[in-house]
């Protein structure tokens, strides 16, 4: 059984108490990595309910700035089908997302429509000391244990026009059953209450126009 989620980090702090007292010497805190060796490293926090476009912005955005660093997170979701474990994501097991959770791993972790995923903290710590922009796709929950530790982190989320739009997406994109599009959905009325909580609001209508909207947002 997993434990449930706790922020990693001291609400009170960017420090990352819980993994230093893991790891003292070897796992710098993403606030002190954001202020060593180069400047200018960021964490940036994408949201917004499952099928309103995230993915497919994200990719866009890559491919006009393949510089950009898109964490690779954990879950214990079942691979879709074209999805590459090490690309889309780290496919593991249960147990495995346990151990990671509790050797201090993760910067933020969550349960989602039944599976567990989680944003491995060392190649964060490394892009962000090496001056780069990091960028999170996760959902609500992990949002808001970011959001308590590190508060600096610009968070966007991403809307659908309407909540019917967001339901032709995900059956459009055809690769979950009945029952977890339900579960899906179910979560979208609860993500959708939340969008207010985020620093920017884009709505995902034209994707060329959210597209330019995210650019500016990542990079502004
Ligand atoms: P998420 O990553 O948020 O779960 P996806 O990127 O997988 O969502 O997109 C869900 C589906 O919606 C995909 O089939 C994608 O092609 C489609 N889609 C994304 N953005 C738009 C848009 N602006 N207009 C129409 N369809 C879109
Ligand atoms: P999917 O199964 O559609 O790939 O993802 C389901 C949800 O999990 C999406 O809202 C996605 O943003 C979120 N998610 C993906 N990776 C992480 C993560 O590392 N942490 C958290 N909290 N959510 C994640």
């Amino acid at each position: 059984m997993i434990s449930s989620p706790s922020p990693i980090f001291s609400p009170a702090s960017t420090e990352a108490t819980a993994n230093q007292a893991a790891s003292p010497t070897t796992s710098p805190t993403i606030a002190q990595a954001s202020q060593a060796r180069r400047p200018g490293g960021k964490l940036i926090v994408i949201s917004g309910p499952s099928g309103v476009g995230k993915g497919t912005l994200l990719q866009r955005l890559r491919q006009q700035y393949p510089e950009l660093q898109v964490s690779i997170s954990a879950t214990t979701r079942q691979p879709r089908e074209g999805e590459v474990h090490g690309q889309h994501y780290y496919f593991v097991s249960k147990e495995q997302f346990q151990s990671m959770i509790e050797r201090g791993e993760l910067l933020e972790w969550a349960e989602f429509a039944g599976n567990c995923y989680g944003t491995p903290k060392a190649p964060i710590v490394e892009a962000i000391a090496q001056g780069q922009r990091v960028v999170l796709e996760i959902e609500l929950l992990g949002a808001r244990q970011v959001r308590e530790s590190l508060p600096a982190a610009k968070q966007i989320f991403i809307a659908p026009p309407t909540e019917k739009t967001l339901e032709h997406r995900i059956r459009g994109r055809g690769q979950e059953t009945e029952t977890a599009i339900e579960k899906r959905l179910k979560q979208a009325k609860v993500e959708l209450a939340a969008a207010d909580e985020f620093d920017i609001k884009i709505v995902n209508d034209s994707l060329d126009t959210a597209l330019e909207e995210l650019e500016a947002a990542v990079f502004g």
